[in-house]
C-alpha cells in the first residue's frame, strides 16, 4: 500500500515531491502519488511540514 496525502491539509509546498527519490510526486493544487511509482518509502512522510501524509 502506498501513502496516502490528506488534500484537505496539503498546501502545495512541494518538500515532498522533492525529497521522494522515484519522483512519484505531482505538486499542482495538492500533492498527488503515483502509486505505480511510489515504493512507500516513507520519506516523504517524514519531510511533509503539516503532516499530512500518511501509510
Ligand atoms: S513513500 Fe517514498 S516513493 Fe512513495 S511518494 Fe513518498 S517519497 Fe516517494
Ligand atoms: S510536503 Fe505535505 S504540504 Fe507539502 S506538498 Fe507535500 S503533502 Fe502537501
Amino acid at each position: 500500500m502506498v501513502v496516502r496525502i490528506d488534500e484537505a491539509g496539503c498546501v502545495a509546498c512541494g518538500a515532498c515531491a522533492d525529497i521522494c527519490p522515484e519522483d512519484a510526486v505531482t505538486v499542482d493544487e495538492v500533492a498527488v502519488v503515483d502509486a505505480d511509482a511510489c515504493t512507500d518509502c516513507h520519506s516523504c512522510m517524514e519531510e511533509c511540514p503539516l503532516d499530512v501524509i500518511s501509510g
